[in-house]
């Protein structure tokens, strides 16, 4: 009988720093080299640092027992559409973590995580799907992440703070900690520039950048 079969959707910048992470997990698994792969609709190349490139489709008709992917691409909404294109394929999705990831006590994850290296999640966090943390990056106690939320490299999310879905927390950028009874909140599809100090909620929506973190002006 075949085996399972991982993929890391998207060989670009994202992908390419995941599938090593991948490549460690699995080895720690015991699962053969050949049965990790890149999926990528676009790339052009058949390997990518040494791992075969498939399409969706290949990946999909291959034969294998089951199969699990992982979303490395960046850009949330692209996550989003593809969790429900493998969903509809019956794919299934596993989680991508650093070998020296730091998770603390009670912490749930969705499915679909993806921790690069000196990630740090502390304790009492709920975390939806998708997650993206990159290099660096923490969250600390009592927060609350929503669905396909993406931090850039070195995010410094401190306690009692609300991420909602598909916000987008640029690099270096500091949350100011909010309290048990009024957390601050960053609000669904808000971006925070990189290097923000956020003190205040930002709304659903909007984009703030700087120190204090101000909305952008638009004009
Ligand atoms: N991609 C894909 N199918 C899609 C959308 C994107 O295979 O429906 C691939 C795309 O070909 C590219 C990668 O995902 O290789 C996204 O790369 P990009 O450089 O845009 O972003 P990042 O790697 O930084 O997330």
């Amino acid at each position: 009988m075949s085996s399972a079969i991982y993929g890391i959707y998207g060989a670009s910048g994202c992908g390419r720093g995941v599938m090593p992470l991948a490549r460690e997990q699995l080895l720690r698994k015991g699962v053969p080299h050949d049965r990790l792969v890149f999926i990528d609709d676009a790339c052009g190349a058949e390997v990518v640092n040494g791992q075969r490139v498939l399409s969706y489709e290949a990946f999909v008709t291959t034969d294998a027992s089951e199969r699990f992917v992982a979303l490395a691409i960046s850009n949330s909404a692209v996550r989003e559409r593809l969790a429900a294109r493998c969903a509809a394929d019956d794919i299934l999705f596993w989680s991508v973590s650093a070998g020296n990831v730091v998770v603390m006590d009670n912490v749930t994850f969705g499915e679909g995580a993806i921790l690069s290296p000196f990630v740090t999640v502390t304790s009492n966090i709920r975390i939806g799907r998708h997650f993206h943390a990159n290099l660096y990056s923490y969250v600390e106690h009592d927060c609350v992440i929503g669905d396909y939320v993406t931090f850039a490299p070195g995010v410094r999310c401190n306690g009692n703070v609300v991420i909602e879905d598909h916000a987008y927390v640029g690099s270096g950028a500091v949350i100011r900690q909010g309290s048990p009874h009024r957390p601050l909140v960053i609000g669904a599809g808000a971006v925070v520039g990189m290097g923000a100090v956020v003190t205040r909620d930002v709304p659903p929506g909007a984009t703030v950048v700087g120190i204090p973190a101000r909305l952008m002006n638009r004009g």
